[in-house]
């Protein structure tokens, strides 16, 4: 028990507070977690950097901008009304319809008037003789809350290319996660899109058929899968609403949340026509299964990664025209998978238009951004409009921007660039009363199912806090400590923690960002995830220090 506390007088529900708990971010994850504490009796708001609710759904207005995971998969289940209600459009719904589903969820639950739009939080400080956060906005507005929750997202601080002269550039330019409100017209222009990564996939396939010409700038290939999209008739969304409860089940069951569960088969356990077959169907298949219900060594296994990844090969050599430009397409530093898999349709075919061209920037390298257009070794592209789908400072961004503060007023950056450790990624040692939903170390996949459950677990422990008035909460070292082992022990086996991407914490854009994390992320499956956060629960949470 850290300090003097008497544990007799102190009441988690503290009037001189401003609030019981503050969430940052009203995303899916936000939304969920005033939803659940206003309703088990917390005095609970939500800062909002944006004007509107939806969080990534908000932000990412692109261009061709949609779900990659099947929509009635990767929505709220907690509500039976809520899904009686919704009716989805498409397999996989664009972003239009996922912001208007979000705002529906806000108004229907009434949580609006506990959302503080426009609230950009520059600091959170513990101040330790009060037990309590005091957070402050960009506008000099300062709140004090017992408890601070980040819903801040796992992709939600972008980042421009750290290239010469960006800022010269005189035509519009965009950054597809910062995409204006108001339509963007790319009729009659010339149009540069920097990057190839899923955000690019969706946005490049979409201009293309709008622009004048595009000139697509690709570091790395990516090995992207048909997202074989369709709209939901009425009969299928009636079927889907009477097998939530079972889909929900399978999604809890399966490795990473989503409807696909891995085959249990292995690559070379079947016959080659077998295999073959297997992985048209996969191919020709909806959305996620090629890559998460797969054979199941084809993410752990390096000869079994080859020969899907010699598959997905040829299929890019089918589908582009031109031989020279099939190869720059094809991934050759890191197998299928082993990045996250863009979804596309008909991307591969937009380099057959007379009106795209692809550089390859491992051969001529951009120079500088210069006033009219990008300046590569070769020679100069003039553009309209430049498009920036380079990325995020990912999983640990949200948390740099804003300067938090822990014990002894030590940040929170500085304590994870020595060492990203956290607890079940939820809470971090030196930060009390600090819960995180989707921390740094927590399950990738499908992140609306991960986040109700880490939503309700945080509910929970508020609760026991409340129930048994305690007032201060903190993981111990040992336990830090036993997560961090843990990781390592999930992250072991995967093939895509031997590879650079945002998922190991590898982003160049970003000074420090550029070497491998390992254990950046769980490796295992939602149930051993869910299993030891539960075992926690049950056991009184011991592996934290209350007062
Ligand atoms: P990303 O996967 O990190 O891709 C960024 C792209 O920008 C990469 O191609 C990268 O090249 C390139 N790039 C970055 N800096 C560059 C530079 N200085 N010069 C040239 N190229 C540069 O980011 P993203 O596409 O936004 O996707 C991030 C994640 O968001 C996805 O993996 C996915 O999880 C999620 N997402 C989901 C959906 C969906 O569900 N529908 C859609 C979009 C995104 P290198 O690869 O060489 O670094």
């Amino acid at each position: 028990m850290r300090g003097t506390a008497d544990v007799s007088n102190s009441k988690f529900v503290d009037n001189l507070l401003d609030y019981d708990v503050v969430v940052i971010g009203a995303g899916i994850s936000g939304l969920y977690q005033l939803y659940r504490l206003r309703k088990a009796g917390f005095r609970v708001c939500i800062l909002e950097r944006g004007t509107g609710v939806g969080g990534t759904w908000y932000w990412n207005r692109y261009p061709g901008a949609r779900f990659d995971s099947e929509s009635y998969s990767y929505a709220y289940s907690f509500s039976d009304e809520l899904l009686e209600e919704w009716d989805w459009s498409e397999h996989f719904a664009s972003q239009p319809e996922i912001l208007r589903y979000l705002e529906y969820v806000g108004s229907k639950f009434d949580l609006l008037k506990d959302i503080k739009f426009g609230s950009d939080v520059r600091s959170a400080t513990y101040e330790e003789k009060d037990k309590h956060w005091k957070i402050t906005l960009a506008d000099g507005m300062a709140y004090t809350t017992r408890m601070l929750v980040t819903a801040m997202g796992v992709l939600s601080e972008p980042t421009f290319p750290n290239i010469k002269g960006i800022d010269s550039f005189q035509g519009d330019f965009f950054h597809t996660a910062r995409w204006p409100k108001d339509p963007v017209t790319f009729e009659g222009k010339d149009v540069a899109v920097i990057g190839t990564g899923a955000s690019g996939v969706q946005t490049i396939q979409e201009i293309s058929k709008q622009v004048r010409h595009l000139t697509v700038f690709q570091r790395r290939p990516n090995w992207c899968s048909p997202l074989n999209n369709g709209p939901i008739t009425s009969s299928e969304m009636k079927a889907i609403k009477s097998d939530y409860k079972d889909m929900f089940a399978r999604c809890a069951e399966s490795q990473g949340g989503f409807i696909w569960t891995i085959d249990p088969r292995g690559t070379f356990e079947v016959t080659p026509e077998e295999r073959i077959d297997f992985w048209e169907t996969l191919y020709h298949g909806r959305g996620m299964n090629i890559y998460q219900g797969n054979f199941r060594d084809v993410l752990v296994d390096s000869r079994a990664n080859e020969a899907m990844s010699d598959f997905m090969a040829k299929k890019i050599r089918t589908r582009v025209d031109d031989p020279e430009i099939a190869d720059l397409l094809i991934p050759k530093d890191h197998g299928f998978g082993t990045r996250r898999v863009p979804l596309e349709t008909g991307y591969y075919e937009t380099y057959n238009r007379a009106n795209v061209d692809l550089i390859d920037l491992n051969k001529t390298p951009i120079l500088e951004i210069t006033p009219e257009g990008i300046l590569t070794s070769e020679k100069e592209h003039k553009t309209d409009q430049i498009i920036y789908a380079t990325g995020f400072n990912a999983i640990t961004g949200s948390f740099d921007r804003i300067d938090i503060r822990g014990v002894g007023g030590l940040t929170l950056k500085a304590q994870w660039d020595r060492k990203l450790e956290t607890f079940l990624a939820v809470q971090v040692v030196n930060f009390p009363n600090f819960l995180m939903v989707m921390g740094p170390q927590g399950l990738g996949g499908n992140h609306p199912r991960n986040i109700e459950y880490n939503v309700e677990w945080i509910t929970s422990l508020l609760e026991y806090m409340r129930s048994e008035n305690l007032s201060e909460v903190e993981p111990t070292s040992e336990a830090i400590r036993f997560w961090s082992n843990h990781i390592m022990e999930k992250s072991a086996a995967s093939l895509s923690n031997k590879v650079d991407s945002w998922m190991t914490g590898v982003n160049h854009n970003v000074e420090g960002k550029d070497t491998r994390l390992i254990g950046a992320r769980y490796g295992g499956s939602v149930q051993s995830y869910r299993g030891l956060c539960d075992s926690v629960a049950a056991g009184s949470y011991k592996e934290m220090v209350f007062s």
